[in-house]
């Protein structure tokens, strides 16, 4: 028996074949959970739509996280058609091109608006707008970054963003913790998306990772996907407000020195 058998689970932020969503998605669906994917707009429909079809997903809904009236929207046609949610999934993050390639004081007031918008207040919305829904023992989870703790070159204001989720993270698990349900983050290492390519270097920060993890590899979105199950079955009971590095290591290390200086 698999480890979600019989628990409904939402993911939002599904973009293509390499999403971390998919991951995710494709791992809960090998748990046994049943399925509801949503993306951000028809544009993403054509890419979207196959892969739902692909793990036999009936429930493929649009929602643009920056509306109110949307995020509304689909809260109600989930509760039409699962009646209850147990895993809640944000994977979903933004900032404009120009934001995470200049130097990060000249991030402009947009620029920072948006970024937080899409990429933090866009989990506390949804698990506001979703709470009535949720079972007790239900999990809720969003995706984070290293670069909000520590420095890393070009992502800039989406490092100040995935620190206001981590935070965001601790006080919706304080809120929700009453209800018995758990709020956590998964914290990956680089992996080559669509939201990645838009990060300044990031070819060089993904091999600079492989080079000094102390796992010498990078991630991928099965590993995160295996990381989700835990987080979203039974096995977390009791982890709440955590963020949880899928990342080879590479958050442990204080001095980073590349392969050839390790002999
Ligand atoms: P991705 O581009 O596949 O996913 C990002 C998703 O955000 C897309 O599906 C996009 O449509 C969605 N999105 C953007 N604006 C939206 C809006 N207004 N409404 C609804 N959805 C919207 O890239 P990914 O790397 O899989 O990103 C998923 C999450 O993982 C993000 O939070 C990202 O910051 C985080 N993350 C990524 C990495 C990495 O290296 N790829 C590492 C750590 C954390």
């Amino acid at each position: 028996m698999g480890l979600l058998e019989g628990k409904n689970a939402l993911v939002f932020g599904l973009a293509n074949d390499k999403s971390i969503a998919w991951g995710i998605t494709q791992a809960f669906k090998r748990e046994g959970a049943n399925i509801g994917i949503s993306y951000a707009g028809e544009i993403l429909e054509r890419r979207v739509k196959p892969l739902a079809e692909k793990i036999d997903c009936k429930w493929v809904e649009e929602c643009d996280v920056t509306k109110d009236d949307q995020i509304a929207a689909v809260a109600e046609k989930a509760a039409k058609h699962f009646g209850k949610i147990d895993i809640l999934v944000h994977s979903i993050a933004y900032a404009g091109r120009e934001e995470l390639s200049r130097p990060f004081h000249e991030t402009s007031r947009e620029g920072f608006r948006v970024a937080m918008d899409v990429s933090v207040y866009s989990f506390v919305a949804l698990t506001h707008a979703f709470l009535p829904l949720l079972n007790p023992n239900a999990s809720v989870m969003s995706m984070t970054y290293h670069g909000s703790v520590k420095v890393a070159p070009h992502y800039n204001v989406m490092g100040v963003a995935k620190a206001a989720l981590e935070s965001s993270t601790r006080y919706l698990a304080y809120d929700l913790g009453a209800q018995k349900i758990r709020v956590n983050a998964i914290s990956a290492g680089p992996i080559r998306t669509l939201a990645a390519a838009g990060v300044g270097k990031f070819r060089d920060m993904y091999k600079h990772f492989a080079d000094v993890a102390p796992l010498r590899e990078n991630v991928t979105i099965e590993d995160v996907g295996n990381s989700a199950v835990f987080l979203a079955s039974d096995l977390s009971s009791h982890i709440t407000g955590e963020v949880l590095y899928v990342d080879s290591g590479f958050n442990i290390m204080g001095v980073q020195i590349g392969e050839e200086a390790k002999e």
